[in-house]
């Protein structure tokens, strides 16, 4: 059976999760209060509704129970991202993702019971940032304020080591979770794996742990 989602806001953000749902072959009802954003998405979406996501009848009328997994990603508008938050709590949609404007309304959503919270923005900002001060960090991805996991390329200085080699683990405090070796990905590697070039190494650390590795080991 296919998955059934709801989106509800059709801005840039919560419009891209529609269009990559329904090419990830899921069934997504998309909802707007403006007609002529819900018009653009008619031909797009499983099935595409006007309505203001505020009022609970409304939310109610459409159905939006039935859905597992509903995403708010209603931008500048915090007030109505966060009531809509608070009426899908309510209903007892089962999984909320929401988009945050800001800290406080971060703050906001996890107290009223957001199941994930997300800032696409500054997450963006984040990752190219890192990208930008190494070229060795190809990804960067945030897991909290203090850890995170990165994509790091391998360069001479590690090529033909293996990971006993490398005693990178008791040297730098990161762990390397995966290689990813042209199509191939080894997850959990052994420690007598063999660093080739062009390998990507996926490591897990925090942040400072991370740098560290990247600057001194590479
Ligand atoms: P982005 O920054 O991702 O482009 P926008 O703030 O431009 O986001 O888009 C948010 C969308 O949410 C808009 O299309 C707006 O019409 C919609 N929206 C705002 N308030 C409500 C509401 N109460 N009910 C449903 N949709 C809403």
């Amino acid at each position: 059976m296919k998955k059934e989602f709801a989106v509800i806001g059709l801005g840039r953000f919560g419009g891209s999760i529609v269009r990559e749902l329904i090419e990830l072959d899921a069934d997504v009802m998309a909802i707007d209060i403006s007609s002529e954003r819900v018009d653009e998405y008619a031909h797009i979406a499983t099935q595409a509704v006007a309505a203001d996501t505020t009022d609970e009848s409304v939310l109610r009328s459409i159905g939006i129970r039935n859905f597992e997994h509903v995403v708010v990603a209603i931008g500048e508008n915090i007030q109505a991202s966060i009531l809509t938050t608070l009426m899908l709590k309510e209903i007892g949609v089962k999984k909320i993702t929401v988009k945050a404007q800001n800290d406080s309304h971060e703050k906001v959503l996890r107290k009223i019971g957001a199941d994930q919270v997300v800032h696409p923005e500054r997450d963006m900002g984040i990752r190219i940032a890192n990208n930008m001060v190494s070229n060795n960090i190809l990804d960067y991805l945030e897991l909290s304020d203090e850890y995170s996991i990165a994509e790091i390329k391998a360069n001479d200085k590690l090529v033909g080591s293996t990971l006993i080699d490398l005693d990178i683990r008791a040297k730098y405090g990161v762990n390397i979770v995966a290689i990813k070796r042209g199509k191939h990905i080894l997850v959990s590697p052994q420690a007598i794996e063999k660093i080739r070039l062009e390998d990507i190494l996926i490591v897990i650390g925090s942040d400072e742990e991370i740098h560290k590795f990247e600057k001194k080991a590479l």
